[in-house]
């Protein structure tokens, strides 16, 4: 850091010229001395750069805060704290030398702490102000803006493959067009606009006071003229795209940090054009807005209108090789996009909260199909996944109780599939309802086991009868001894607690082979059958159960074109 060490003035303020203090400064001829005749006319002469000011007693309390160093020369020998806005007190009777030492002293460490105090708020490349500063700023614009109605726009943006630059051509050459850059910027801004550099390759600009947006699209493209045009690295130029991304206040955030990304969203938005680009926060908002609450809204649809479907997948006990259960999976046969996935949509519903009334329709699906299947004589548990959220609904319980009594099944048969999170989120909240519902005769598993953190506690304490391994751990099962040591210690623990264990995923023989060995209950996957419409599913469970001498065999080709042939849709 440097430090300007030439202490250029000395402006004195005292009543001691009598002792001769100004007379021994002047001879030693190292700065100019100037007699203050009071403390306006020292604040005046102590602006000049390289200035200290020497204040003697007279002239306490220091009125206001001063430009330069003041030290106070004083007759007191023992030693007093330094008053306010004082950096150093020496006696008036010391040695010149002595006097010019303290003097020196205190305008040195004045320049420091004024190089340290821009060191924390301005970027030492191109003398812009820093990420802080421009925060700081910022909330001061919007404190103006708001109080004075005007509108305020907070622009960011960044080189396109910056990073390249610095990579092929080399840090110098990449510092050089950061300069060029700021310079650029500085150069099409008015004097009340603000740059910031706030980060390797990106800039923040404060626009206050533009009147109007048709003003706002003026200096917009001015920046985007200018940063067109190419930059000089050594004797070449280089053209480089850059992308603007611009949030207006108070529309696109009421905050300085909400600002700040939305216009760092909208940096992202102007990346998909090539070149230099800009492009305003609001209308990507209102555009994902409309995309979002069209979706939400079909979805809502589709709970109305049959767009919905539970698809049933086997789980087979490895001691009987019977089919012994069924996972529901939710399926949505979207009009336009076709089968989705629930990753494609389950996340919406638990955003938007449509997934309560989803769960009840899974549910209610569920309970429906158990007592066809019950009719049918086939006695197959029947589980379906539950979200958390589910579990702080409050009419959980009783409107499980009516659909079991509306469709007269036995609730033994229904069993519900928490995950870790759920259970291990609210355990007291969810220890009830689980009660409840276990009063009820219904069951419950812990699925995907292995991936969350549960409380061997919780295991023990909360109403589980299965655990469901995860099918990460099934993958590697054969070729890899850690996951098989793994996943007989998971087994192992279950059985401890009372639970059966169900693996998850098995995709192969040889997986099947390796759980029975290890002592797992029941296996599901595609080895047995992906997730059938309910259709399917009860030909399967026939066409299975007739196969019985060879009952862990996925079903054959022979087989799967005859259910191929009895889809009813
Ligand atoms: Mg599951």
């Amino acid at each position: 850091m440097y430090i300007e060490r030439s202490l250029q003035r000395i402006v004195v303020l005292d009543g001691y010229s009598e002792d001769g203090v100004v007379e021994r400064l002047r001879q030693a001829a190292v700065a100019a001395v100037i007699l203050a005749s009071d403390w306006h006319h020292a604040l005046t002469l102590a602006a000049e750069p390289g200035s200290v000011v020497l204040l003697g007693d007279l002239f306490f309390p220091v009125p206001e805060q001063c430009p330069a160093p003041v030290v106070h020369l004083t007759r007191q020998t023992d030693s007093e704290p330094l008053p306010a806005g004082v950096v150093d007190s020496i006696h008036c009777e010391v040695g010149v030398t002595e006097l010019l030492r303290c003097l020196r002293y205190a305008h040195d460490r004045q320049q420091m702490l004024s190089a340290l105090a821009r060191a924390a708020t301005d970027d030492p490349l191109t003398g812009c102000i820093n990420r802080q500063m421009l925060q700081d700023r910022l909330k001061h614009s919007m404190q103006r803006a708001l109080r004075a109605n005007q509108p305020l726009a907070v622009m960011v943006l960044d080189l396109d493959n910056f990073s390249h630059v610095n990579d092929t051509l080399g840090h110098a050459a990449g510092d050089a067009i950061i300069r060029q850059v700021a310079d650029r910027l500085r150069g099409v801004l008015r004097a009340t606009d603000t740059v910031g550099r706030i980060g390797s390759d990106e800039f923040s600009v404060i626009v206050e006071e533009y009147l109007n947006a048709a003003n706002l699209m003026h200096i917009v493209k001015k920046i985007v003229a200018t940063l067109s045009e190419p930059f000089g690295v050594g004797s070449d130029s280089l053209l480089l795209g850059s992308s603007l991304g611009i949030a207006t206040y108070p529309e696109a955030g009421q905050s300085v940090d909400s600002l700040l990304l939305h216009a760092s969203v909208a940096v992202q938005q102007a990346k998909d054009q090539p070149g230099c680009s800009y492009h305003f926060y609001d209308e990507r908002i209102n555009r994902q807005a409309n995309t979002q609450i069209e979706f939400e809204a079909q979805l809502r649809e589709a709970l109305h209108s049959n767009e919905l479907e539970l698809h049933y997948q086997p789980r087979v006990d490895l001691r009987s090789g019977k089919i012994v259960g069924v996972e529901g999976l939710i399926r949505w046969r979207h009009p336009v996009r076709g089968f989705l996935a629930p990753d494609e949509f389950i996340p919406l519903a638990e955003e938007t909260g449509l997934i309560i009334p989803m769960g009840y329709w899974v549910i209610a699906r569920a309970c429906h199909d158990l007592r066809t299947l019950q009719r049918r004589g086939i006695a197959l548990n029947v589980a379906v996944n539950m979200s958390f959220r589910q579990f702080l609904d409050s009419r959980l319980l009783p409107t499980v109780q009516r659909l079991i009594q509306k469709t007269g099944i036995d609730p033994r048969m229904l069993e519900f599939e928490l995950t870790e999170t759920a259970v291990m989120q609210h355990p007291e909240q969810v220890q009830q309802t689980m009660a409840g519902m276990t009063r009820q005769g219904l069951r419950f598993s812990l699925d995907d086991f292995g991936t969350g953190f549960s409380s061997f506690v919780h295991l023990h304490s909360l109403p589980i009868n299965l655990l469901k391994l995860d099918r990460s751990f099934v993958r590697g099962i054969v070729d890899c001894p850690a996951d098989r040591k793994l996943v007989a210690a998971m087994i192992e623990m279950g059985h401890s607690l009372g639970l059966e264990v169900v693996a998850e995923g098995v995709e192969a023989r040889a997986q099947m082979e390796c759980l029975r060995e290890l002592g797992c209950d029941q296996i599901q996957g595609f080895f047995i059958s992906p997730a059938l419409p309910f259709v399917e599913l009860c030909y399967f469970v026939d066409a299975y159960s007739m196969g019985r001498e060879d009952a862990l065999r996925p079903p054959e080709k022979k087989l799967v074109a005859q259910l191929a042939g009895c889809r009813s849709n």
